[in-house]
């Protein structure tokens, strides 16, 4: 009997609070698709193994992607007892399926928050918005159903817009198509709702290969983050800085890598994160208005974002 009331003591001082801390719960079935996603992902990412993929404790979300695969997501909630968090930044990773090196860098954080996060911050972290097109056997930029997620964001009453876009003056490149309609795809949708329900102060999106920092948004931009300096790309109809810097006057910070395949050295994601953290304590949530906005470069120019 004595025996039986410490096992439920033990219970109940360790359990609950496990629990209640854990916001990265999974169900059985959700574990099951997590296990099968690290598994994928370690297959196809040379710098991510299976077994650290799995021990970062990532959540399957509701939503799947049009293939079914998990849409992976990993909160780093504000921590007991402590401070107010100053701000709640979403990380997204791998929204183009072939810059591999844009999902690998979010696993290095996510460990970096593994062991640091200190509840300055609270974070989302999505590392790979499209597993169909990183999963699949010649790794693309668009999802399964044949479109670019980062031009399939709503345009502010303007449903037509990327369509026109596209035809017009992208040259319909298939690798760019935004989609029927902006939010037709699943992975879109799901970066909607995580943006409306968590409301973000900033948002960090990683891709690859342009080796540069670009920006969207309210606030002061980051002039250089480790070794990519600021170069605005301008916007288009139905990306992601267009939605929510523009249009929600959300921060939206988008990290170009130098290369797809090639990660950076370990010391420069370390300085990329540090800059990035910086930067986020300095400006975000911004306390007014900068008055002078960078100059954005037409929008006539290359579409490589
Ligand atoms: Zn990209």
């Amino acid at each position: 009997m004595l025996t039986r009331l410490y096992q439920i003591t033990l219970l109940l001082l360790f359990a609950i609070p496990a629990y209640s801390q854990n916001l990265n719960f999974n169900t059985f079935e959700q574990q099951q698709q997590v296990n099968s996603s690290c598994l994928n992902i370690g297959k196809k990412l040379s710098s991510v193994t299976f077994n650290e993929c799995l021990k970062l404790n990532l959540s399957s979300s509701v939503h799947q992607s049009a293939k079914n695969n998990s849409l992976l997501i990993k909160e780093y909630p504000p921590l007991l007892n402590k401070r107010e968090p100053q701000a709640k930044i979403l990380m997204l990773g791998g929204i183009h399926g072939d810059e591999y090196s844009s999902v690998t860098i979010m696993f290095k954080w996510m460990h970096i928050l593994d062991k640091y996060h200190s509840g300055l911050f609270h974070w989302k972290v999505a590392p790979l918005v499209n597993p169909d097109g990183l999963l699949q056997k010649k790794s693309q930029r668009i999802n399964a159903n044949g479109v670019d997620l980062n031009r399939n964001f709503p345009n502010n009453g303007k449903p037509d817009a990327s369509l026109e876009y596209w035809k017009k003056r992208a040259y319909s490149d298939p690798r760019r198509y935004p989609g029927p309609m902006p939010t037709s795809e699943p992975e879109t949708q799901w970066i909607v709702e995580l943006i409306k329900q968590f409301k973000p102060d900033a948002i960090v999106a990683v891709h690859a290969p342009y080796g540069i920092v670009d920006y969207d948004g309210p606030t002061k931009p980051p002039s250089r983050l480790g070794p990519l300096y600021l170069k605005l790309l301008g916007t288009y109809p139905g990306s992601l800085g267009n939605y929510a810097g523009l249009q929600q006057e959300i921060p939206v910070v988008t990290i170009e890598l130098p290369y797809a395949g090639i990660m950076p050295s370990d010391k420069e994601v370390g300085r990329i994160w540090v800059d990035m953290i910086r930067w986020l304590k300095k400006n975000i949530p911004q306390k007014q208005k900068t008055q002078e906005l960078p100059q954005r470069h037409a929008e006539h120019n290359v579409i490589i974002k």
